[in-house]
């Protein structure tokens, strides 16, 4: 792995093409320069054009030699690759679950550009995807794959509506733009307050986060990262902001808002006080734009990350134990029998970990907060209504084990 490290390390700071822009860039100043010369005096124009051909050629020669270390760099690092992954084996419709699917990866690959806010690219994607439809093959787990799948279905019907994602993430990203590259609050905040009853009924903080932000900037004036420039007036204006802005946030937000007032009084000196760190917070903007980007992209039902991201990051990392657990299977002969499951443990980043849900094994229901997951003393966890129904009360058997316990004994479970 390492060699390919270096290649790619070699091709980003030493065989890229910022030479070979660079003097084509001149050969363009060049070929301007003398068609000004020729508009600016059209008899010159013989001696220009004479002059011109052989700073032409020499342009080309240089941008000609440029490339030669890029190529060079591109063949070593083909080389490299080729190296690695010389006897790993390629999917195939065997060992590969999505050749039966290739809509659904092509969906996945549109959805990862729209956004990744690469609209042109996924445009000209989809086009052309929908333009040459892909050929499923067969495996396993899918004999008989269907040409009209769900992505090509969603389109037909315009329940993939790419035109209305990509409007949708292009909002988000002239939002994030506004929120990191200018420091402005207001469309965001303007987001947040028509959406305000749906973003609290998630649990969100957002819109309060991001006024309280405001309330910060406000307090400081200019710079904002910097002390206030002028305090007095940083304190009128912030409170003036409080009095208009703050009042739907008394309540849920009462303990915050009551700080941000007690802070005030230290206008002077608040890199001091003790509400340094809401002045003072140099990953403010990250978090709030963090947020931002979760709860927008959770109103369109979608996670923060980009699937794709996330399946192609957690792959890399399964990857090197599946092929392990391959050449074990085939050096003992023994098969992967289980469809659609994983016969190791694969251990990822809680950042990976989805779906803490209990889904109690009595009941098939998931678990809510009125109806937590329970723990009996001999370690099984079941629903606490199920609970209720099955002990009545009193002393009772696990359904799961032997073991007998009384419902007071059973302790709530916290996902
Ligand atoms: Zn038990």
């Amino acid at each position: 792995m390492e060699a390919l490290q270096r290649e790619v390390e070699q091709l980003q700071k030493e065989n890229n093409l910022e030479k070979t822009v660079e003097d084509v860039q001149k050969t363009i100043d060049l070929l301007l320069h003398a068609r000004q010369a020729i508009a600016a005096d059209a008899s010159a124009a013989p001696v220009t054009m004479a002059k011109l051909q052989n700073s032409v050629q020499q342009s080309f020669d240089r941008v000609n030699r440029d490339l030669k270390p890029v190529h060079q760099g591109l063949n070593n690092y083909q080389k490299a690759v080729t190296n690695m992954f010389k006897d790993k084996p390629l999917p195939t419709a065997e060992n590969d679950a999505l050749s039966s699917h290739p809509s659904l990866v092509n969906r996945a690959i549109a959805m990862h550009l729209l956004r990744e806010g690469q609209f042109s690219v996924a445009a000209t994607f989809i086009e052309e995807a929908n333009a040459h439809p892909p050929q499923p093959e067969p495996t396993p787990g899918t004999p008989n794959p269907y040409l009209q799948e769900a992505w090509e279905k969603d389109l037909a019907n315009g329940t993939f509506n790419s035109q209305k994602l990509q409007q949708q993430f292009a909002e988000m990203y002239h939002i994030l733009h506004e929120l990191k590259q200018q420091k402005n609050l207001a469309p965001a905040i303007a987001w947040a307050k028509e959406r305000s009853i749906v973003l609290e009924n998630r649990g969100s903080n957002l819109e309060f986060e991001l006024c309280r932000l405001q309330f910060v900037c406000l307090f400081k004036g200019g710079d904002i990262q910097g002390p206030p420039a002028d305090p007095v007036l940083g304190v009128l204006r912030a409170m003036q902001y409080a009095r208009s802005d703050f009042g739907p946030f008394q309540h849920r937000y009462g303990k915050e808002v009551s700080e941000l007032a007690a802070a005030m009084p230290f206008a002077h000196n608040m890199a001091e006080s003790p509400y340094r760190r809401i002045f003072y917070n140099d990953s403010a903007w990250e978090e709030v734009a963090t947020s931002f980007t979760r709860e927008f992209c959770s109103l369109l039902g979608l996670s923060a990350d980009s699937p794709l991201y996330i399946a192609a990051t957690a792959g890399a990392i399964a990857l090197p134990t599946l092929l392990k657990l391959q050449k074990i299977m085939k050096d003992k002969r023994t098969e992967w029998t289980t469809q659609n499951e994983l016969p190791v443990e694969i251990p990822l980043p809680p950042a990976y970990h989805f779906h803490s849900i209990f889904v109690c094994p009595v009941s098939k229901e998931q678990a809510t907060d009125q109806n937590p997951p329970m723990m009996m003393p001999c370690g099984h966890v079941i629903a606490k209504e199920s609970l209720d129904k099955i002990s009545k009360g009193a002393r009772f058997k696990c359904p799961y084990c032997p073991a007998e316990s009384h419902p007071r004994e059973a302790k709530k479970v916290f996902l």
